[in-house]
């Protein structure tokens, strides 16, 4: 399973890239097939119009349905996908954000008239902050550019040095006309000068697969108590694996006990690991709420109040230190300020700023305060219990995304 998404500027064609790569892949239906070139035909043009093939996200959207990300599912002989579809031109940031930070690959698209804008350098550095390693870089429109090879290493030459100065591992560039299809799913006959493989052909063989954190932990998502004989802990494993009989600690309080039980959606398991959804039941009665964690017993995660963080703010109203949050971090929900914030970031050269306030859109790093503490992780060691985001508490809105750096100070008596 590959899961990734597509990031690039409004009109850079990702609507049309992802419709002809479900279409190259065999996905649509025919049906879907039927809409398509009826609804082509509308818009009076003889050729396909791939970007109708997501419209239906557009529609609901319109009809005010909230959607950060829509995760689309499909799969060649070779391999499963499941790509992030980051609607919304306005929120498109806030939804690349949360998109980026569940995947492990992104398609980042050029418009080849236009080059490296400073929309790219920010996407390619969201997603860096976010933990991808590996980009596609899909130099689109090349037919209005006259197919032209110099153009093309014109664009993919300054995104290697950009990808790598910002900790991108990996970048596969290639040349693509995505309405025609060009290297999306088959290779480009009119660009011989390009000898590598179509878009499709390496989604299928990059090895983006990342292993999941090592060590055991479960937030804990809901207490399940149907009647006095039954209490499990339901959540899904963001890290390592549990089985029967083993020591766990409940974070924060530092409750210890073994588990007893462990049930499945179906059945009951001797063991689980990173990405189950499960119930776990203790060999003890302990007071377990929404947001704790269960934690293997002899490696728990630290506990703290006070973070080092970057944060990606995509707020109307600048982030102004000292303002109350709701801070979500795993599962658990809590009241944070950020009290300083210490520098905002440069995209285009990494380099720090000076700064007292971030404004939309832009990325910094600051210092947050926590009114309880929680367990939690660094976010380049597992992004479930390291990532979080704010809300606002008045309009509701998530205002911001945040990775933990690490915690400034332990609370005290605590694991
Ligand atoms: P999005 O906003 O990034 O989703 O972009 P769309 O997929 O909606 O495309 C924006 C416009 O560019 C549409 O009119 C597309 O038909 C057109 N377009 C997309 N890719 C290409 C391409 O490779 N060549 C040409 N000539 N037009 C393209």
């Amino acid at each position: 399973m590959l899961r990734f998404i597509t990031c690039g500027s409004v009109d850079d064609g990702k609507s049309t890239l992802l419709g002809r790569l479900l279409y190259d892949a065999g996905m649509l239906a025919d049906d879907q097939l039927d809409a398509l070139r009826r609804d082509s035909g509308k818009r009076g043009g003889a050729a396909l119009d791939f970007a109708l093939v997501t419209d239906g996200l557009d529609a609901e959207r319109e009809q005010g349905i909230t959607i950060d990300v829509a995760w689309r599912y499909f799969h060649t002989a070779r391999r499963n996908f499941v790509v992030g579809d980051c609607p919304g031109h306005e929120q498109y940031t806030r939804n690349m954000a949360t998109g980026a930070s569940q995947v492990d690959l992104a398609v980042v698209l050029v418009d080849a008239r236009k080059g490296l804008l400073p929309q790219t350098r920010r996407h390619t550095y969201i997603c860096a902050l976010l933990g991808i390693r590996r980009v596609i870089l899909a130099v689109n429109k090349m037919d209005l550019v006259g197919l032209d090879a110099d153009v093309y290493a014109s664009i993919v030459e300054p995104y290697h040095a950009l990808a790598a100065s910002m900790g991108i591992a990996s970048v596969n560039a290639l040349p693509v006309v995505a309405p025609d299809g060009d290297n999306v799913g088959l290779r480009s006959m009119r660009m011989p000068w390009y000898r590598g493989p179509s878009l499709l052909e390496l989604l299928e063989t990059l090895d983006a697969e990342v292993a999941p954190p090592a060590r055991f932990r479960l937030p804990v998502q809901w207490v399940n108590r149907p009647d006095q004989h039954f209490r499990g802990y339901a959540g899904t494993v963001c890290g390592g694996r549990v089985a029967v009989g083993d020591p766990v600690v409940v974070q924060p309080s530092g409750q210890v006990a073994r588990v007893e039980r462990i049930a499945g959606p179906s059945e009951d398991l001797s063991e689980a690991s990173a990405g189950q959804a499960v119930t776990l039941c203790l060999d003890r009665e302990l007071d377990i709420s929404r947001g704790d964690v269960i934690a293997t017993a002899s490696d728990p995660a630290p506990v703290a109040d006070q973070f080092g963080c970057h944060l990606v703010w995509f707020g109307d109203a600048p982030l102004l230190p000292n303002r109350s949050y709701l801070l979500r971090l795993g599962t658990a929900v809590v009241n944070a300020r950020v009290t300083a914030i210490k520098h905002k970031i440069d995209v285009n050269t990494q380099a720090p700023l000076a700064a007292r306030r971030l404004e939309l859109n832009e990325v910094g790093y600051g210092n947050i305060d926590l009114d309880r503490p929680v367990a939690f992780e660094r976010y380049a060691d597992n992004r479930t219990l390291g990532g979080f985001v704010l809300i606002d508490r008045q309009s509701n809105a998530t205002v911001a995304c945040g990775m933990l750096d690490f915690a400034l100070q332990r609370a005290s008596n605590i694991h």
